[in-house]
């Protein structure tokens, strides 16, 4: 069964609703994109091992625990790009890999024009990062796109999805699980999330 967790944080709630809302402006809007990205970044890596290491307090030796597992930020362009900024905050070790795609009006399909990664995998885990998980085909490409380079843990980490592209991406991943703050209501014919947050690209950059 693909693993799908909706969050019901009451902080994610609270600045998911602040983050749709059309007066939020721009800066505020990045804001609480990185606010929700640490909370729900928190969620996502609830099950990363951790090894025991010494320590000493100024009090006394003791012992605590080292991350054991190495993460790959795969934010893709443009929007994944303010998801970066709150997790990395939260994992600064992270290597950051950028995964850009446009969909070719012709075939409808995604296609790859910008590709960061190494060589070979240097992670576990692989956080792919992009807020709307609308139609899917993205973030699918871009999973796809990891599974061929011998990514073998890959996690999607995202704020608003639509039942249309979860079903697609569980469907075509079953395999990875997916973090989101709330699930919508449908897609229009533009391939936009109803309620959503209109165009969350536009919205961090000012571009709209
Ligand atoms: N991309 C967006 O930015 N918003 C949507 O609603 C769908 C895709």
């Amino acid at each position: 069964m693909p693993e799908v967790h909706i969050s019901t944080h009451p902080l994610v709630r609270h600045k998911l609703a602040l983050l749709r809302h059309k007066e939020t402006d721009s800066k505020k809007f990045r804001e609480l994109v990185k606010e929700i990205a640490i909370l729900l970044a928190y969620e996502a890596t609830a099950d990363l091992e951790v090894e025991p290491v010494p320590i000493e307090t100024p009090m006394a030796p003791s012992q605590g625990y080292h991350l054991k597992e190495t993460i790959g930020l795969v934010p893709i362009l443009r929007a994944g790009l303010g998801l970066v900024n709150g997790v990395w905050e939260m994992m600064p070790s992270a290597e950051v890999w950028h995964i850009g795609l446009f969909r070719d009006e012709r075939t409808l399909r995604p296609v790859e024009y910008y590709n960061k990664l190494p060589i070979s995998p240097t992670v576990n885990v692989c956080l792919v990062l992009d807020p709307m998980l609308a139609t899917g085909g993205s973030a699918v490409a871009t999973v796809d796109i990891l599974k061929k380079w011998g990514a073998r843990r890959i996690k999607f980490m995202g704020l608003i999805a639509a039942p249309e592209g979860l079903q697609r991406f569980t469907e075509a991943h079953p395999d990875v699980p997916v973090f989101v703050a709330a699930v919508d209501d449908h897609l229009d014919e533009n391939g936009y999330i109803v309620p959503g947050l209109g165009d969350a690209g536009d919205r961090q950059f000012g571009t709209a």
